[in-house]
């Protein structure tokens, strides 16, 4: 499972300098963790945050570094009722929109690798197969 890091350079919050944020994501068994650590060069102060969901700022960071994915479903499996109750509960889908992005092979997530691989990892139980692209820059 897939694991990025990329270093920005940010504003420092309290003196203003252009500081050095190390950011870092992973997604293992279909969770997302993120890190980011800030050293400022400029008074010194050091500040670390994490979560589980990447916003803006960060999904940019890492997309800029380590490109834009998006999947798609390539195989509903050998239990189609189940694969498509799974695509409802983990992308918040209602029956029709499962089924059109099935029948239409739509993407289903797209953003940081890290996103990706972690809906593949809450989808693959169910026995379904994604498709992950690469999307160009
Ligand atoms: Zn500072």
């Amino acid at each position: 499972m897939g694991d990025q890091s990329v270093v920005v350079k940010r504003a420092c919050p309290d003196c203003g300098a252009s500081a050095r944020v190390t950011i870092g994501a992973q997604s293992a068994k279909g969770e997302l963790r993120y890190f980011e650590s800030l050293r400022c060069p400029g008074c010194g102060c050091q500040q670390e945050a994490d979560g589980r969901e990447l916003d803006d700022d960060i999904r940019n960071a890492l997309c800029a570094v380590h490109g834009r994915w998006s999947a798609r479903v390539r195989d509903l499996g050998p239990d189609h009722p189940g694969a498509l109750l799974a695509l409802r509960r983990h992308l918040g889908l209602t029956p029709a929109e499962a089924l059109h992005v099935v029948r239409e092979a739509r993407p289903i997530v797209h953003g940081a690798l890290v996103e990706v691989e972690r809906v593949q990892a809450q989808l693959e139980p169910a026995g379904i197969q994604l498709a992950i692209d690469r999307l160009p820059d």
